[in-house]
């Protein structure tokens, strides 16, 4: 990963804080109070092994706020997982769900462990015991987690199993990203890329431009990028590149989804796609294009290759793909950001969707939650933009400033306890 030593994601996350704590003259009193997390949670995993050894991994669950409602954010399974950037993601978690006006605050959680080197009967044990370690913490009303980096449906299966095991009821609003089988909502698996190509088409009309005529470069091929791939093909944008963990794959004339993403279905990769040309992530990023979406993992864009960036726009599918320092450096070339708490929040607003169809036992179609997410997008986008605008500011600093006086004036409204 291309992890740069500039700053780790906690002292990002502190830092926009500050920044936007300055910017809106931020209560001091609240202000040290959101630097904070609610609860951190350590758990330890052990798992008999399928070679009958014992290996113990390492969980975490980050609660940072509930002001506006029960906590919210995903589970990730990676070896990079660290207490660091949970914290810091569980932050940008209460930022997301603000700017897009969800009655939520913001968790993360992960296990520390390599799932590709695990068989499926140890991925569903870990995830079986990391759910068992912190189901005093979780629950409908408390904190709803939800799919992230290489954790999917199934694990939301098993992870809505075993808390539902120890209610002794089925208890589906546990968590949200499961299969439609046991109360997944429709257009949740697409929602994340479905937000962020509709974000990057609201900006580009208030700056005059249409996604028809666009190209796009997209880094990252799971859940958020290869979805990406296909809706931003599907509004009629030509993409150019792609990416997963092991290359990119370039070709001027455009890349089709469906057979891109029926060679990676076969092979495990998009690296050797008939017809493209294999380039680095790093070329990936600098490829000449009209809108970027970087959709893998944090610290993507950094202050050593934000100058070489030559996009036209970025929508932020990822988490934290852009550091500080590569922020203003766009901000100077006049590169607007979509920020990763507006571009990537599809995900969390169909997740809210989910959650209240579960909580009143009653399903939408697949039309009526596409528009409903299109209306929450849209209201957030005009919301950031007109700020941005009104106080020239770029387009991070402006959402942070609704998101954090949202919180903010409910947590003033609230009070601190006792
Ligand atoms: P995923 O596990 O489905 O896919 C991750 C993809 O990134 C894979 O294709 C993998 O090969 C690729 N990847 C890993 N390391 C890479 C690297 N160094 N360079 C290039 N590609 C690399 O995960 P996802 O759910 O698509 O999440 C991707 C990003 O989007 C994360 O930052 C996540 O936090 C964010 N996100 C996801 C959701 C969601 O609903 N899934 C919601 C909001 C934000």
């Amino acid at each position: 990963m291309n992890k740069t030593p500039e700053c780790t994601p906690l002292q990002l996350a502190l830092c926009q804080l500050d920044r936007v704590a300055k910017k809106i003259k931020l209560d001091p009193c609240i202000h040290e109070k959101l630097k904070h997390p609610k609860t951190i949670l350590i758990v330890s995993v052990p798992i008999k092994m399928d070679n009958g050894k014992l290996e113990v991994f390492t969980g975490y669950r980050v609660q940072h706020n509930i002001d506006r409602g029960p906590s919210k954010g995903g589970i990730r399974f990676h070896p990079d997982v660290s207490l660091d950037e949970v914290q810091a993601m569980a932050m940008w978690m209460t930022w997301k769900c603000a700017v897009m006006g969800l009655p939520y605050g913001g968790a993360k959680g992960g296990v520390c462990c390599d799932p590709k080197k695990l068989s499926d009967r140890e991925l569903e044990k870990v995830t079986r015991r990391f759910t068992t370690e912190i189901t005093p913490f979780i629950g409908p009303r408390k904190d709803i987690p939800a799919p992230d980096v290489y954790t999917n449906p199934q694990t939301m299966a098993w992870m809505m199993d075993t808390f539902s095991m120890h209610s002794a009821h089925a208890v589906p609003s546990v968590v949200t990203g499961k299969p439609l089988e046991i109360g997944g909502s429709y257009g949740r698996n697409e929602a994340t890329a479905r937000g962020c190509v509709f974000a990057a088409e609201e900006f580009m009309r208030f700056r005059g431009k249409d996604i028809r005529e666009s190209t796009v470069v997209i880094q990252g091929y799971g859940n958020a990028g290869a979805f990406a791939h296909k809706i931003a093909q599907a509004e009629g944008a030509k993409v150019i590149a792609v990416s997963d963990s092991k290359a990119g794959i370039t070709n001027p004339e455009g890349l089709d989804y469906e057979a891109v993403s029926a060679f990676k279905e076969e092979t495990g990769s998009v690296k050797n796609f008939p017809g493209a040309k294999n380039i680095t992530n790093r070329k990936l990023l600098e490829l000449e294009c009209d809108l970027l979406i970087p959709a893998a993992l944090g610290n993507q864009i950094t202050a050593e290759n934000a100058p070489r960036i030559r996009a036209g726009l970025i929508a932020e599918a990822a988490n934290g793909p852009t550091t500080e320092e590569a922020n203003i450096i766009l901000h100077r070339r006049k590169i607007p950001v979509i920020p990763d708490i507006v571009a990537s929040a599809g995900g969390v607003v169909v997740s809210c969707f989910e959650w209240a169809q579960n909580l009143m036992g009653y399903f939408w179609t697949a039309e009526e939650v596409s528009t409903r997410l299109n209306d929450v997008m849209s209201l957030a986008c005009r919301r950031v933009w007109d700020i941005s605008r009104e106080k020239k500011i770029d387009l991070r600093l402006a959402a942070y400033i609704v998101a954090v006086s949202r919180v903010a004036e409910a947590a003033r409204l609230r009070g601190i306890y006792p």
